[in-house]
């Protein structure tokens, strides 16, 4: 019998991405276990950005199968096709991913508070005073519980990505995915960024951050994915990945960046 906590929160089996003729993505597996966070490194153009894009089903697939939390979602197999399932089914789907991106995409023209409250409201009705107090207990969560009535301008950038996380917070995702969250920022405000991080590990929460951030991965991921030119070149938990890789692609792209 299969336990509920057996089913992986990501599932990718044999996974293949083109644009056009460029093979972005190839054959790439990769099971995430519910609150497991995973890095995922690797040289510029490599594909990271876009297996997040796969895993939240902004991208058309070639080959292969994604499941979240169970659910083969976006696509499913009939023979030796690929069938894709309604915009419905997959928007479904997509309620329980969040996303954040290296540049924080806030709606510029609305409070912190209203941005918070913009999708819980507009696209999954919650109520509205219970998408607000959701959102005052987000952005208490992220350490800004001050800055509700500010606008996106008058923040940091690295408030301005606490404001993007817990934007995606009160979705209530069950995966949260993370790219690149804090190479837009300027040094001395990445570290607010990665305790916010660190803080949803510590709660559990299933993560896939792809980041340079080679020292935080080490503290804080499970395990690492090393990726190159669209392949998984290794996978293993965070410490064996980092401190001893076994690939050489690996050792000298951490000899670059660490
Ligand atoms: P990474 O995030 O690891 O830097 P990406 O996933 O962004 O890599 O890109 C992987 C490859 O796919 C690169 O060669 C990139 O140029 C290409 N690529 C990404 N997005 C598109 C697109 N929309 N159309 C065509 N090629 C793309
Ligand atoms: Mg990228």
């Amino acid at each position: 019998m299969t336990d509920a906590r057996d089913v992986p929160a990501v599932e990718i089996r044999g996974l293949h991405k083109l644009y056009g003729s460029l093979h972005v993505l190839q054959d790439v597996n990769l099971v995430v276990s519910p609150g497991e966070v995973v890095c995922l490194i690797g040289p510029s153009g490599s594909g990271k950005s876009t297996l997040l894009r796969c895993i939240n089903h902004l991208e058309k697939i070639q080959g292969g199968v994604i499941r979240v939390d169970g659910a083969l979602v976006g696509y499913r197999r009939a023979g030796d096709d690929l069938i894709e399932t309604t915009p419905r089914q997959t928007r479904q789907a997509r309620r329980h991913i969040g996303m954040v991106f290296q540049q924080f995409n806030l709606f510029g023209h609305l409070t912190v508070l209203q941005n918070l409250i913009e999708a819980p409201v507009h696209v999954q009705r919650t109520p509205r005073a219970e998408a607000i107090e959701r959102a005052r207990e987000m952005l208490g969560r992220v350490g800004l519980a001050d800055k509700h009535a500010e606008y996106p301008a008058q923040l940091s950038g690295g408030q301005q990505q606490r404001v993007a996380i817990a934007r995606a917070l009160c979705m209530r995702p069950k995966l949260m995915l993370f790219d690149e969250p804090t190479s837009a920022l300027d040094p001395e405000l990445v570290g607010e960024v990665l305790d916010v991080l660190r803080d949803l590990a510590a709660n559990e929460m299933t993560m896939i951050v792809v980041t340079h951030e080679i020292g935080f991965a080490r503290q804080v991921a499970d395990s690492v994915v090393f990726m190159d030119q669209g392949r998984v070149v290794e996978h293993g938990p965070a410490a064996r990945v980092l401190d001893s890789p076994r690939q050489d692609r690996t050792r000298r792209f951490l000899e670059r960046v660490g």
